[in-house]
Order: C-alpha cells, then sequence, then structure tokens
C-alpha cells in the first residue's frame, strides 16, 4: 500500500511545535512508514514574532529570531520544497506552488500565518509587519543607522521619518523598539484607527502604552485613517482622514517609509480555495483543527478561525495550536480519534517597552508597576529564549 500523502504549507509557530512534538515521540516520524510528508516553506528560517521587537530595538541580532525549520523538518525524514504555495486544487487533492509543479496530498495542513492590509501599489517603502521575514529583510538598511547594542559602532548620522500604520500591541511594540534603536534619528508616527492604542488591551496597559509612547516623543495620531498613499521622490506622502464621520479632517503625512501593521488578512488563493472561511477569510476550524468543510484539511495559527471560537490572532495561540496539531495529523493519518483544542479566553501577553522593560497582562489583570519591569522584560527574553533555542536543533 501506498504510504498517505501529507503536505504541510508553511511553517510559522504552529507547525514548527507540531513538529517539535513529533521529534520528542517515542516512535519518531522517520520509523513510521504511514506517510510520506512534504514540507513547502519559502525559506529554511522561520522568525519567532516574541523576539522581534529586542532584535528591532538592537538588544540581539536576527539569529536569536530564527528558527530553522528546514533542519527540523529534515531530521524527521520530512522532504522540505522551498517554495510558495499560490493556490489549492481541492477536486485533484493538489497545492499549487509558484515554482514547482503542483504537489498532491492526502491530508493537508496549512500554517501560513496572516499579513496586514497594505495599499496595492508596489513600493520598497511601504513594508509589511508581516511575514516577519520579508520585515526584518526590508528594515536592515534602516537598522544600521543606529548601533546595535552588540555592535555599537559609530554610523554616519542621518535622520529618517518613519510612520507604522496600525496601533494594536504589534504596531506599539515594533514603535517603541525602533525609537530605542534609533533615538533622534528617527522622526516616528503611529497612526490608529481607533479612539485609544491597542483598543483589544484593558485601560491600565493602553494608559501605560501611551504614557512610554509619549516619553519617546511618538507622534500618536487617533481616531485617524490612511485614505490613500502617494509615492514620491523623497518618500510616501499619506493621506490622512480624522476624526468622527460628521467632522473628517483630511491632512498629510510625508515620510522616508511607512510600516503596516494594519487587521490580519488572509492571501486570495485561499478565499479562492473552495474551504470554508469567517468573513475575513480565514480557515474556519473546528476545535481539532480540521477544517469544517474538508475534512483531510487542517489549519492552525493566525491563518484559522475556530468556529464558534474565535481567538485573537496572536503567536501564543498559535503555539498552543501547534501542539494538538501534531497529535491530531498524526492520529488521522491513523484514522483515530482526534484530540480538541480548548481555547482560552485569557493568555499571558508580555510586552516590551525597548529598553529591557516589559509589562504583563492577563486577561483584564495586568502587571505595570515601574519596579517589576526589568523583571518582566528578563522573563519574556527567557520564555522567548527558550522556545528558540529548544526549536533549533544546531
Ligand atoms: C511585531 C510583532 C510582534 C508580535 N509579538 C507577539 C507576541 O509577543 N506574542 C504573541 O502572542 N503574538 C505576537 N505577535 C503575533 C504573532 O506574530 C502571530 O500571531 C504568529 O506569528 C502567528 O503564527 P503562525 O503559526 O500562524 O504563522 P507565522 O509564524 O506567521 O508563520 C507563517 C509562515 O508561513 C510562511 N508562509 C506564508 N505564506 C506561505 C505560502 N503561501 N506558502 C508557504 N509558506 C508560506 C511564512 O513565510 C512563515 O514562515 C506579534 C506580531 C508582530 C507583527
Amino acid at each position: 500500500m501506498m504510504p498517505s500523502k501529507l503536505v504541510l504549507i508553511g511553517c510559522g509557530h504552529s507547525h514548527s511545535v507540531a513538529l517539535l512534538s513529533w521529534l520528542h515521540q517515542s516512535a519518531p516520524l522517520r520509523h513510521c512508514p504511514i506517510a510520506d510528508i512534504t514540507l513547502i516553506t519559502p525559506n529554511a528560517q522561520t522568525i519567532y514574532s516574541g523576539s522581534v521587537p529586542g532584535h528591532l530595538a538592537g538588544w540581539w541580532n536576527r539569529e536569536a529570531c530564527a528558527v530553522n525549520v528546514a533542519d527540523l523538518a529534515e531530521s524527521l525524514g520530512i522532504k522540505v520544497v522551498f517554495d510558495e504555495a499560490i493556490g489549492l486544487d481541492l477536486a485533484q487533492q493538489c497545492v499549487m506552488c509558484r515554482n514547482h509543479d503542483p504537489i498532491a496530498f492526502d491530508t493537508l495542513s496549512l500554517d501560513i500565518g496572516s499579513t496586514p492590509q497594505i495599499p496595492t501599489m508596489a513600493s520598497q517603502r511601504i513594508i509589511p509587519m508581516k511575514p516577519m521575514g520579508l520585515l526584518l529583510n526590508s528594515l536592515d538598511p534602516y537598522l544600521i543607522l543606529g548601533p546595535s547594542k552588540t555592535s555599537p559602532e559609530t554610523l554616519p548620522r542621518t535622520t529618517l521619518s518613519m510612520a507604522i500604520v496600525g496601533g494594536g500591541l504589534g504596531g506599539v511594540e515594533v514603535a517603541l523598539s525602533l525609537k530605542e534603536r534609533l533615538g533622534n534619528q528617527l522622526d516616528l508616527s503611529l497612526i490608529c484607527r481607533s479612539p485609544t492604542i491597542a483598543p483589544a488591551q484593558f485601560k491600565t496597559i493602553q494608559t501605560l502604552l501611551t504614557q512610554e509612547l509619549k516619553s519617546r516623543s511618538i507622534q500618536v495620531y487617533l481616531n485617524t485613517v490612511v485614505n490613500s498613499v502617494q509615492e514620491n521622490t523623497n518618500g510616501v506622502n499619506l493621506i490622512l482622514n480624522s476624526g468622527e464621520s460628521s467632522s473628517n479632517l483630511s491632512s498629510n503625512l510625508s515620510c522616508d517609509v511607512s510600516l503596516w501593521a494594519t487587521q490580519a488578512t488572509s492571501p486570495q488563493w485561499i478565499r479562492d480555495s473552495g474551504l470554508m472561511t469567517d468573513d475575513r477569510g480565514f480557515v474556519l476550524v473546528d476545535r481539532t483543527l480540521r477544517s469544517v468543510s474538508h475534512s483531510n484539511i487542517f489549519a492552525s495559527g493566525d491563518i484559522a478561525t475556530i468556529q464558534n471560537s474565535p481567538q485573537p490572532k496572536a503567536g501564543v495561540l498559535a503555539v498552543r495550536e501547534g501542539k494538538i496539531l501534531g497529535h491530531n495529523l498524526r492520529r488521522s493519518l491513523a484514522s483515530q480519534s482526534l484530540k480538541s483544542f480548548n481555547p482560552q479566553s485569557r493568555y499571558l501577553n508580555l510586552v516590551s517597552l525597548g529598553d529591557r522593560r516589559a509589562v504583563a497582562s492577563y486577561g483584564e489583570f495586568s502587571m505595570t508597576a515601574t519596579l517589576i519591569q526589568p523583571w518582566l522584560w528578563h522573563w519574556k527574553k527567557t520564555i522567548d529564549d527558550s522556545f528558540v533555542l529548544g526549536l533549533n536543533l544546531r
């Protein structure tokens, strides 16, 4: 009998954890004849988001955020195809790739993350916050303007103006980190659609983050949307619309580069695939992380929405789902019953303030006291480092 073909698309937080769980199983997959497994990933490395703010602030280098998923997969005997999926043919059960022939599957698992909504025009001055690898590549030329704490060589002083569009936690963390790295060399604005920054957080965290942004001279625009973007010879011009609908005010904000941390979206090829999705295009799964429309397809992390229990798009949840996913993919290949993921309404969020301090929230509880902020930062670093180290085999 031919072994069943399992194809994994993307290797973010969820698939990495699933692969690690297989590595730790007493009967590793390389001794398991039931599946012929292929991983489709654009890069050998994936970036762990929790470690990104500290890298941007200059506290550690990029390697400290990177997980070599190709190593992890190959150590399990999984074939790695370096490519990007661009479509699914569910009738023929195959994945279309940008540079390879279609790859057939019996069982498919998706962990491709999400990307922010960005203007349709292509410009190197419009940088999406995700995928993280692209974010770091795009920011590299700007980061060298400011000395890193790991190699503090003096570089020519130049100023850079930047606008971050999106005032959620990701946008705020990156703003504080870049300001830590570039200091007065960076003229930074943060544009937030809602009346407060970090709208999903409780008031204490919002107030503290607002104070932090203010103390670093980061200009915050609240109740403001970017209506359109124009590129000019020196940078980009953002046309802003501020205020309540009855009293909208338009203004221009010119900057060298804009970073987009807006609402997460899914790629068009997922929306076009025929998989059942939620209204934002994310794959609808049940609590076993199996597609509600196609029982041989699994999805986890940002790209999945658990039907009737939607979760925030967060790395910490992608990691938790990864453990269940690893278990369920194996069980599904062996036609065994699946485990359910138990979505939790609260989870720990450690938010970096850029300068070796952090704040914590857990549901409506928060730890923001000045005295414990350095301790929280070390705690966050310990958690993030051990996660990255645990996934890197060399
Ligand atoms: C700056 C920043 C900081 C953050 N910090 C935190 C934090 O501290 N805590 C937290 O809980 N969350 C955090 N988040 C959110 C977190 O990054 C995401 O929720 C998390 O990355 C989702 O993981 P995932 O497994 O869904 O996929 P990801 O980790 O996003 O990885 C997806 C992978 O799929 C690959 N891929 C994409 N498309 C394709 C394709 N077509 N074919 C093949 N491969 C593909 C990508 O290259 C990538 O390697 C942060 C986000 C940002 C922007």
